[in-house]
């Protein structure tokens, strides 16, 4: 069987590596990016000069025919073919469509030149290895650095910034940092810990346009806020979300929602065709996250070699580490706000920086954060993951504390 992926990614290379060791299947992977794949998830620990490019290739990687540096620009059904920028027309038996998300940017005044796609000088978004090293290469000790917005990735990019040196101000549209993983009090000290390695923190904080130079490659000056207030910049990180990359699809007539409608077997409206990671959207979810990437490539390897169960959904927790003078970890899955008739344990140790809850309804868990202390996440992983009710043993407390209690 003639498998062809298209996106060397973090799901694609997962699925290529799953597949290597299985007899009857030739696997050709179409990369956009000329870099081997690698961990995308660990991009800020290039950034923040932690590791070198090459210690985050992933090891799957090797297992893969990928063809680098080559774009799918057009899948033909009806042929069995995909068609590519370097004129090479790749047939397959099975398609699978791995192409991730691009970086939103939003609508900015100042943001692109009249008529052309260019970003102005020193203003990236924070998505793929090039975006990396361009602002790796960029920064320098004392450079002023704005990023826009205050989720996972702009977070984790103030963090890396701020490593290097840079005088960071991290702008929040929202009212608290990484609203769709925690909630106010957990973003609060999350906020604290940033302001203790040097960025400045504004929430509800808008940012509508971008002043540069004129001239060649319209170096950026400042960043406008809605108030009309200016803060200097010579470097903008633009982390205003992602967007599932369903162009492809879309133009190939599979059934596209927010991302790529896939089924329990990762199959798209077209039986030959799969989407996995990233692209795609299982159940109504379209997940975003490394772990679902994994997970559904690991589970299309098994539809593939008829070996094993569907897919039925991820309930991973996203995890993040600020590495740093003290790092501080963060475990959050689930709905972390509680509904009425919800149960709700908080433990906060704010001269720790620590913050801990969880919250259940009747036997299940169903939401929680971990921030500081991650003793039990564990425990805490197997309960959610699991999805199984609670053992009575198992009172919230347990969840949140090794020793019940303490
Ligand atoms: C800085 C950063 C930090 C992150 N941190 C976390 C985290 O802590 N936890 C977490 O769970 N997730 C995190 N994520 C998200 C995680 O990286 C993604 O969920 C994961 O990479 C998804 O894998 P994917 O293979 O679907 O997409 P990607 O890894 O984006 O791979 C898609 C690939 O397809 C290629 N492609 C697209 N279209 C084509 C085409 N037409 N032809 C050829 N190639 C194509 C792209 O160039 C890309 O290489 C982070 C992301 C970033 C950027």
């Amino acid at each position: 069987m003639r498998i062809v992926v298209v996106g060397a990614g973090m799901a694609g290379a997962r699925l290529t590596g799953q597949l290597a060791p299985c007899g009857g299947v030739e696997v050709t992977v179409v990369g956009e990016e000329p870099y081997a794949p690698y961990n995308r998830v660990l991009l800020a620990e290039v950034l923040a000069g932690r590791y070198q490019a090459d210690v985050i290739r992933l090891p799957d990687a090797a297992r893969g025919a990928v063809r680098r540096g080559v774009r799918a620009v057009r899948v033909d059904r009806a042929e069995r073919v995909v068609v590519c920028d370097d004129g090479t027309v790749v047939p397959y038996d099975r398609l699978v469509l791995a192409t991730g998300s691009n970086a939103v940017l939003p609508p900015l005044r100042g943001l692109f030149a009249e008529g052309r796609g260019e970003l102005p000088g020193g203003v990236h978004a924070f998505r793929t290895m090039e975006d990396c090293l361009a602002l790796s290469g960029a920064v320098r000790a004392g450079a002023r650095a704005v990023v826009v917005g205050g989720g996972l990735l702009g977070v984790s990019a103030a963090r890396a910034l701020a490593a290097r040196g840079a005088q960071v101000v991290l702008a929040q549209q929202g009212e608290h940092l990484m609203e769709r993983h925690l909630d106010q009090a957990a973003g609060q000290l999350l906020r604290a810990h940033l302001a203790s390695l040097g960025v400045e923190v504004h929430t509800e904080c808008r940012v509508r346009g971008l002043h540069h130079a004129t001239g060649a490659g319209r170096p950026v000056r400042s960043v406008e806020l809605a108030d009309g207030y200016r803060l200097d910049a010579e470097l903008v990180v633009l982390a205003c979300g992602v967007r599932p990359r369903v162009g492809l699809a879309q133009s190939a007539g599979l059934d596209v929602a927010k991302g790529i409608v896939v089924d329990d077997e990762l199959r798209t409206s077209d039986p030959y065709v799969h989407a996995i990671g990233d692209c795609s959207q299982h159940d109504g979810v379209v997940y975003g996250l490394a772990g679902a990437a994994t997970e559904q490539a690991d589970a299309l390897a098994r539809v593939l070699t008829r070996n094993g169960r569907n897919y039925r959904g991820t309930r991973a927790l996203t995890r993040l580490t600020l590495n740093g003078p003290q790092a501080m970890d963060i475990a959050a899955f689930g709905e972390t706000t509680a509904m009425p008739g919800d149960d709700v344990l908080r433990l906060a140790d704010a001269t720790r920086g620590t913050y801990r809850k969880v919250v259940t309804r009747g036997d299940r868990l169903v939401g929680g954060i971990l921030l500081g202390e991650l003793a039990t996440v564990g425990e805490l992983a197997r309960a959610w993951e699991g999805d199984e009710p609670l053992p009575d043993r198992a009172s919230p407390l347990h969840l949140l504390t090794d020793n019940g209690g303490s």
